[in-house]
């Protein structure tokens, strides 16, 4: 999934810049990137500040226009370091990654980041769909353009993440179905009735306090395959 998300850089200035921004994505799993008309590069200080991300740095694209940079990508998000007035859809890192990381499954998808002193033009964020601010001190808000790609590529990191946790765990343990459980709340009763913990003549609310307790766990099959393990273990340990 991240080796369809391209970090886009338009003209950085100082190679120092985009050596470092090179390593935050190779720190969070990140591969391509791509220098609209950067100032000097390749330059030995770019190599310097890449410390062993040299193969982000190497490979990168260098192309003439944020257009071109874009040109086969079905999303585009702008960084921004000012919260713009104008009317533009925005996103905060976490929403931002987490589109970004459903939409590359299937398609190229480019984060976009401005020029060190005067950023993104406004013909350049027409062209992003989306625009993303890092919160920060309202007073001096504009990042560092390599510490501004760190965060987002770790909010990206965070998000691919959490969804692959999602597809493992959607494997693993699936929910237990509502029979299965009504199954165990059954048995549950009749072992706590056989032990003399509820009296069915005045159960009060016990088996809903109970239910509503499972339902906030959401067990899994195998979980429930246990809890009725235990309540067949009672059963026998008192008979026998
Ligand atoms: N003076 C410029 C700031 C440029 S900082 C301006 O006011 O626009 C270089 C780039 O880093 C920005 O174009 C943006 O892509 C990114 N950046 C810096 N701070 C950011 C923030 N708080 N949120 C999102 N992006 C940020």
């Amino acid at each position: 999934m991240l080796s369809n998300i391209r970090i886009v850089l338009v003209e950085p200035s100082h190679p120092g810049n985009i050596g470092a921004a090179a390593r935050a994505m190779k720190n969070m799993g990140l591969q391509q990137l791509c220098l609209v008309s950067p100032g000097k590069y390749p330059d030995p200080q770019a190599t310097a500040r890449a410390a062993g991300a040299d193969d982000v740095l190497d490979s990168a694209s260098v192309v003439g226009s944020l257009g071109e940079a874009v040109s086969d990508c079905t999303l585009v998000f702008g960084a921004s370091a000012r919260l713009r007035s104008l009317s533009w859809p925005q996103m905060d890192p976490g929403q931002a990654a987490s589109k970004i990381i459903s939409t590359s499954q299937s398609s190229q998808v480019a984060m976009v980041f401005g020029r060190e002193r005067t950023g993104l033009s406004n013909d350049e964020l027409q062209l992003c769909h989306y625009l993303v601010h890092i919160p920060a001190n309202e007073a001096f808000s504009s990042l560092n353009l390599a510490a501004a790609v760190q965060v987002i590529s770790y909010e990206l990191f965070l998000s691919e993440k959490v969804d692959g946790q999602r597809g493992q765990q959607e494997e693993n343990d699936q929910p237990a179905l509502h029979d299965e459980l009504e199954r165990y709340y059954r048995h549950l009763e009749a072992v706590l009735i056989g032990i003399d913990f509820l009296d069915p003549e005045h159960p009060r609310k016990l088996m809903r306090r109970l239910r509503r307790l499972y339902n906030r766990a959401q067990p899994d099959q195998q979980e429930i395959n246990i809890l009725r393990g235990i309540l067949t273990a009672v059963e026998k340990n008192r008979s026998g």
